[in-house]
């Protein structure tokens, strides 16, 4: 009896070789589930899944059920996201969305939300320019924490709730709170000082449609300083060290 298939629009976030020619694709969903698919004989050059399965893409897909992992039956490109692999710089700042999404996206977990803000953001850095990017690549893994139910406290104190902003900037940070701290907590918590400019970037960021942002990105200096805050955070509550944001702090490209 021939297997059950369904079908969905997915988003690429990982491609692992498997024996000789086939792949392992990863893939966000459109219910924003993670859904792992062996494509056969992917790696064959004369394979149509091998230009339609790239990374970043969003495909149509048809899927049959497997026993362990299901099978990619017919792939048709949505949008290629062509520039997210020209660009070595686009690429570097699209790289720890994917990652991110690899941990965070849950197999049996619906998160519809989580694949519309990636479809958007991988649309809008397709055609950003290069000093808007890492800001894009912080906006996104701010906002799937968020979504996954992880949303950072940037604008009032993570332990008392008091407010910290304009009038009396955050001064210290407690990644295991998930926040800023006000100054009379802070010897409560274990936290570590933070630059003020880089909490209001990650919190206006975290506010701010993809599309504002690639208009009027904040200084790189304020953009890397949210990812920093952002990594910790991914480290400390999703337990991953993203290698692709250690990446984009060492390759100098910005
Ligand atoms: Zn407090």
């Amino acid at each position: 009896m021939a297997s059950p298939t369904y079908a969905t629009r997915a988003i690429v976030l990982r491609k692992t070789k498997l024996k000789e020619s086939d792949l392992i694709c990863t893939l966000l969903d459109e219910s924003g589930a993670q859904r792992r698919v062996v494509a056969k004989g992917a790696r064959k050059p004369t394979s149509s899944f091998a230009s339609r399965m790239e990374l970043f893409c969003e495909v149509d897909v048809l899927c049959a059920e497997g026993r362990s992992l299901d099978v990619l039956k017919e792939a048709r490109v949505a949008a290629a996201h062509a520039p997210l692999r020209d660009s070595l710089e686009l690429a570097s700042a699209a790289a720890p969305m994917a990652e991110l999404l690899g941990r965070l996206a849950q197999e049996d977990l619906a998160q519809p939300r989580l694949f519309q803000c990636t479809s958007v953001a991988l649309g809008v850095l397709e055609g950003a320019s290069v000093p808007a990017a890492p800001a894009l690549c912080a906006a996104h893994l701010l906002k799937s924490l968020a979504l996954g139910g992880l949303r950072p406290q940037l604008a009032s104190c993570a332990v008392c709730g008091a407010p910290v902003g304009p009038g009396a900037p955050a001064r210290h940070l407690s990644f295991a709170e998930g926040g800023v701290v006000c100054p009379r907590c802070r010897r409560l918590v274990e936290c570590q000082p933070v630059d003020g400019p880089a909490v209001a970037a990650a919190a206006w960021l975290l506010a701010t449609p993809f599309a504002a942002i690639a208009q009027e990105p904040p200084p790189l200096g304020e953009a890397f300083g949210a990812l920093r805050i952002v990594q910790g955070l991914v480290r400390e509550h999703v337990g991953v060290r993203l290698r692709s944001c250690e990446f984009l702090f060492s390759c100098a490209l910005f």
